[in-house]
């Protein structure tokens, strides 16, 4: 079996090297280098923004991309030598008295229901963990122990380094176009210079681009992309220890100083570029919410393009009606934490295993209920 994998983000490159440790032929078609766009970009937390927000098979997808990602990470640290910084640094959501919407009750409540372990600590256990915060609007807060995090350009490295090692090759500045079909079905693509690349099967893996794609080739597959800009500051070691959200912003710390601050949601298609109104806004939002943070040096910003999904799920699977089309794509805020399993499954259903029963909740042809609080808001 040959698989054509048209996308050289996460998605597509782990999916490759899982396809190919299964005896799968494939190779990766990137437009420019592989990656280069989202998944170079993201902030690298492994948990959804909000989780309780989701269906429930979103969560039992979320467990079972966790809990493969401690052995991924070995695997390829030896494989490449390449270490990708996960780290289980914490993640906590202080309350504050001026907060809009509180998140405690649901955050509890599904905390328990998916084990995850969880404290809830009064202003002074927050402030003794995190004296960077600003104390005197503070309520209360929650503590995910457990929660980890990456770093998105090392783990990319890590991925194409053992996409090298797997001898699956990848080739680069190959615009896909078009999809080759026969009256049996899917045979292949072409890229925008003529050249065809045959298989048995096409993954369609290119993120915020797959839904340009998609209607292209006669299948609505509504993904979108968000920008989202991320603005990196650098202080002394250990200012912050924990990844801290709050509904207007995150802040993430490195183990080297960094601290990046992040993210804005914007819908203004493929416009690239950071603004200043946007970098100021969250910068703003740092001050107000961990005011430690502000003798850190601004050293850099960037942004990326989240392919955003109405309902805020992924689209993956068989493409129905298209024999030998397959998709995983629409991964929105949560393509790096959902990336193994995503590669995990794609390559069992690929080559005929069974997935888990929660997989058709991702299927591509599914009627996605558009949610604003989750998803694209426009469609
Ligand atoms: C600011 C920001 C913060 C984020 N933070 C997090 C986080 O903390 N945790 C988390 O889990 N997720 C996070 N995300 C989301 C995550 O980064 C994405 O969901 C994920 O990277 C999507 O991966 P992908 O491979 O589908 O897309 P991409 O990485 O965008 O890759 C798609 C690839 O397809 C290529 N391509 C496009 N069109 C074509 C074509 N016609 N032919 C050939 N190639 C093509 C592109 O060049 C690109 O390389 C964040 C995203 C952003 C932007």
């Amino acid at each position: 079996m040959k698989v054509i994998v048209v996308g050289g983000g996460i998605i597509g490159c782990l999916t490759a090297c899982m396809l190919k440790q299964r005896g799968v032929d494939c190779v990766v078609l990137e437009r420019n280098t592989p990656g280069h766009e989202a998944s170079w970009a993201g902030a690298g937390i492994l948990c959804p923004i909000h989780p309780w927000l989701y269906p429930d098979d979103f969560s039992r997808f979320v467990d079972d991309s966790l809990m493969l990602f401690p052995q991924l990470r070995e695997q390829m640290e030896q494989a490449t030598g390449v270490d990708i910084q996960y780290i289980e640094s914490g993640l906590m959501i202080p309350e504050f008295e001026s907060d809009l919407v509180s998140h405690r009750d649901a955050a509890l409540a599904w905390s328990r229901k998916f084990n995850w372990e969880v404290e809830a600590l009064s202003v002074e256990e927050t402030m003794l963990m995190e004296p960077s915060l600003n104390g005197a609007q503070l309520k209360s807060s929650l503590r995910w122990p457990k929660v980890s995090q990456l770093r998105n350009p090392r783990l990319l490295r890590a991925v194409q380094a053992w996409m090298r090692q797997l001898l699956i090759p990848c080739v680069e500045n190959c615009h896909v176009d078009c999809l080759l079909e026969s009256s049996c079905g899917v045979t292949g693509v072409q890229d925008s210079k003529g050249q065809k690349y045959e298989g048995d099967a096409v993954l369609l893996a290119c993120g915020s681009w797959s839904g340009e794609l998609a209607e292209k080739w006669g299948c609505s597959l509504p993904v979108k992309p968000v920008k989202g800009q991320i603005v990196l500051l650098h202080g002394p070691v250990g200012t912050l220890h924990h990844i801290v959200k709050h509904d207007d912003a995150y802040f993430v710390p490195r183990s080297d100083g960094r601290v990046l601050v992040g993210a804005s949601m914007e819908y203004v298609g493929f416009k690239k570029g950071n603004t200043p109104e946007v970098v100021q806004a969250l910068l703003h939002a740092m001050l107000r919410i961990a005011p430690g943070l502000k003798d850190a040096e601004i050293e850099h910003q960037w942004m990326g393009f989240r392919p955003g999904s109405p309902d805020g799920m992924p689209y993956i699977g068989p493409v129905e009606s298209r024999k030998g089309l397959w998709v995983a794509s629409g991964h929105y805020r949560n393509g790096v934490c959902l990336a193994p399993a995503t590669a995990v499954m794609v390559s069992r259903w690929m080559t005929g295993e069974a997935v888990p029963e929660y997989m058709h909740s991702f299927l591509p042809g599914r009627i996605s209920t558009a949610s604003e609080t989750l998803g694209y808001p426009e469609f």
